[in-house]
């Protein structure tokens, strides 16, 4: 792994800043390269993900049915769009949007500490209600009680859900310059409405 230390954050100004690179094999994706950086004064954090060999614009899904899928890899690159229908969740990409490596169930229990932080801090006791609700049916997804599809989709080609059973389609060109378009992370959640 690559550090460099001591570098300017572009947050708070201060020479505070670690950047980090690291490589990881990923089976029937290939190398996939960490971008990282992280300011020890401000708590700025920003990482992402990119594919050694660049490939096509892609959206992948995939449909959880049994517990086991919560171990299929998933590499997430911050151009990534990333729905999950049943919970009327869509993670849009953004300035702030990172990339990762991890699982089903790290994606799952991303969007989770989004909603327990909703329910934690809304006012309106609707919100409370539904994010509670929605807890429950990710804790149920978990189980393989209640199937759930996942969508990425990434202009960029640098997005996959590794697995036999995930399901792979070409994504235009053109939606390619849409997405590139988008600048705020965004997560919706129109079970708000
Ligand atoms: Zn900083």
């Amino acid at each position: 792994m690559d550090k460099l230390e001591k570098q300017p954050c572009p947050a708070c100004g201060n020479k505070t800043l670690t950047l980090t690179e690291d490589v990881r094999e990923i089976p029937y994706f290939g190398n996939a390269y960490l971008f990282s950086m992280n300011c020890i004064h401000c708590k700025y954090a920003l990482s992402d993900v990119e594919a050694e060999i660049p490939k096509d614009p892609s959206r992948y899904t995939f449909e959880i049915t049994k517990e086991d899928d919560m171990k299929v890899r998933v590499v997430k690159s911050s151009t990534a769009t990333v729905k999950i229908p049943i919970l009327k969740l869509t993670m849009e990409p953004g300035p702030s949007s990172i990339g990762f490596i991890s699982n089903i169930e790290g994606l799952l229990d991303r969007t989770k500490q989004v909603i327990e932080h909703e329910r934690d801090t809304s006012e309106e006791d609707e919100v409370k209600t539904t994010a509670k609700n929605l807890l429950k049916k990710i804790w149920k997804i978990k189980l393989g009680d209640i199937q759930c599809k996942i969508i990425i989709e990434d202009p960029s080609g640098n997005s996959a859900i590794i697995s036999e059973k995930a399901k792979i389609e070409k994504l235009k060109k053109w939606l390619y310059q849409i997405f590139s378009k988008s600048h705020n992370f965004i997560i919706t959640n129109q079970n708000k409405k």
